[in-house]
Protein backbone atom coordinates (compact mmCIF):
# COMPACT_ATOMS: atom_id res chain seq x y z
CA UNK A 1 0.00 0.00 0.00
CA UNK A 2 1.14 3.55 -0.62
CA UNK A 3 2.66 5.85 2.37
CA UNK A 4 1.69 9.41 2.08
CA UNK A 5 2.72 11.88 4.21
CA UNK A 6 1.33 15.00 5.15
CA UNK A 7 3.21 17.62 6.86
CA UNK A 8 1.62 20.96 8.86
CA UNK A 9 -1.71 18.97 9.88
CA UNK A 10 -3.52 20.89 12.25
CA UNK A 11 -4.91 18.22 15.37
CA UNK A 12 -8.59 20.11 16.16
CA UNK A 13 -8.95 17.49 19.08
CA UNK A 14 -8.17 19.35 22.33
CA UNK A 15 -8.79 23.42 20.97
CA UNK A 16 -5.01 24.03 21.24
CA UNK A 17 -5.17 23.56 17.20
CA UNK A 18 -1.45 22.32 17.16
CA UNK A 19 -0.53 23.14 13.38
CA UNK A 20 3.18 21.15 12.90
CA UNK A 21 1.86 17.70 12.93
CA UNK A 22 3.13 15.29 10.91
CA UNK A 23 0.64 12.47 9.03
CA UNK A 24 1.56 9.14 7.78
CA UNK A 25 -1.12 7.32 5.67
CA UNK A 26 -1.81 3.62 4.20
CA UNK A 27 -4.93 4.26 2.24
CA UNK A 28 -7.74 6.13 4.03
CA UNK A 29 -5.87 5.36 7.61
CA UNK A 30 -3.01 7.32 9.15
CA UNK A 31 -0.63 5.10 10.97
CA UNK A 32 1.62 7.23 12.43
CA UNK A 33 2.06 10.88 13.85
CA UNK A 34 4.92 12.91 14.68
CA UNK A 35 4.54 16.10 16.88
CA UNK A 36 1.17 15.33 17.86
CA UNK A 37 0.82 14.49 21.66
CA UNK A 38 -0.42 11.33 23.34
CA UNK A 39 -4.45 12.92 22.75
CA UNK A 40 -3.60 13.77 19.28
CA UNK A 41 -2.21 10.60 18.17
CA UNK A 42 -5.03 8.64 19.59
CA UNK A 43 -7.65 11.11 17.72
CA UNK A 44 -5.47 11.05 14.17
CA UNK A 45 -5.07 6.94 14.07
CA UNK A 46 -8.43 6.28 15.21
CA UNK A 47 -9.93 8.39 12.28
CA UNK A 48 -10.51 7.61 8.77
CA UNK A 49 -12.50 8.86 6.03
CA UNK A 50 -14.21 6.06 6.05
CA UNK A 51 -17.81 5.93 6.25
CA UNK A 52 -18.40 3.79 9.53
CA UNK A 53 -21.15 4.69 10.66
CA UNK A 54 -24.99 5.93 8.89
CA UNK A 55 -26.06 9.58 8.92
CA UNK A 56 -27.92 8.98 11.93
CA UNK A 57 -29.09 6.69 14.84
CA UNK A 58 -32.16 6.59 17.02
CA UNK A 59 -31.79 4.21 19.51
CA UNK A 60 -28.94 2.57 18.10
CA UNK A 61 -30.80 1.66 14.94
CA UNK A 62 -30.04 3.67 11.82
CA UNK A 63 -32.20 6.64 10.52
CA UNK A 64 -32.49 9.58 8.52
CA UNK A 65 -30.56 12.79 9.62
CA UNK A 66 -34.61 14.51 9.77
CA UNK A 67 -36.17 11.66 11.77
CA UNK A 68 -32.91 11.81 13.89
CA UNK A 69 -33.37 15.72 14.38
CA UNK A 70 -37.12 15.01 15.24
CA UNK A 71 -36.62 12.55 17.77
CA UNK A 72 -33.80 14.79 18.96
CA UNK A 73 -36.26 17.60 19.51
CA UNK A 74 -38.79 15.11 21.30
CA UNK A 75 -36.08 14.52 23.70
CA UNK A 76 -35.67 18.04 24.33
CA UNK A 77 -38.62 18.85 24.84
CA UNK A 78 -39.71 16.20 27.45
CA UNK A 79 -36.32 16.55 29.19
CA UNK A 80 -36.38 18.46 32.86
CA UNK A 81 -32.95 19.79 32.66
CA UNK A 82 -31.48 19.61 29.52
CA UNK A 83 -27.69 19.99 29.32
CA UNK A 84 -26.38 21.05 26.40
CA UNK A 85 -22.62 19.25 26.33
CA UNK A 86 -19.29 18.48 24.76
CA UNK A 87 -18.62 21.38 21.78
CA UNK A 88 -15.24 20.01 21.25
CA UNK A 89 -14.15 19.00 17.77
CA UNK A 90 -16.85 21.37 16.78
CA UNK A 91 -16.90 25.24 14.38
CA UNK A 92 -17.60 28.26 16.18
CA UNK A 93 -20.52 28.31 14.62
CA UNK A 94 -21.85 24.84 15.73
CA UNK A 95 -21.02 26.39 19.40
CA UNK A 96 -22.69 29.84 18.55
CA UNK A 97 -26.04 27.34 17.72
CA UNK A 98 -25.40 25.04 20.81
CA UNK A 99 -25.77 28.13 23.03
CA UNK A 100 -28.61 29.23 21.52
CA UNK A 101 -30.15 25.85 21.96
CA UNK A 102 -29.53 25.69 25.17
CA UNK A 103 -30.94 29.02 25.65
CA UNK A 104 -34.38 28.30 23.71
CA UNK A 105 -34.58 25.25 25.45
CA UNK A 106 -34.19 26.55 28.88
CA UNK A 107 -30.99 24.03 29.31
CA UNK A 108 -27.70 24.71 30.58
CA UNK A 109 -24.15 24.10 28.56
CA UNK A 110 -21.07 22.62 29.16
CA UNK A 111 -17.64 21.90 27.44
CA UNK A 112 -15.59 18.55 28.03
CA UNK A 113 -13.20 20.86 29.49
CA UNK A 114 -15.45 20.83 32.93
CA UNK A 115 -13.76 17.08 33.48
S1 LIG B 1 -1.84 17.54 19.38
FE1 LIG B 1 -2.55 17.39 21.50
S2 LIG B 1 -2.27 19.47 22.34
FE2 LIG B 1 -2.21 19.65 20.09
S3 LIG B 1 -4.35 20.10 19.49
FE3 LIG B 1 -4.07 17.88 19.38
S4 LIG B 1 -4.76 17.12 21.36
FE4 LIG B 1 -4.40 19.29 21.59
Amino acid sequence: MTLSIVKNATCTFCGCVCDDIELHAEGEKIVKTKGACSLGESWFKHHTAERLYPDALIDGKPATVDHAVEAAANYLYDANMPLVYGLSNITCEAQREAVFLAEIIGGVIDSHTSL
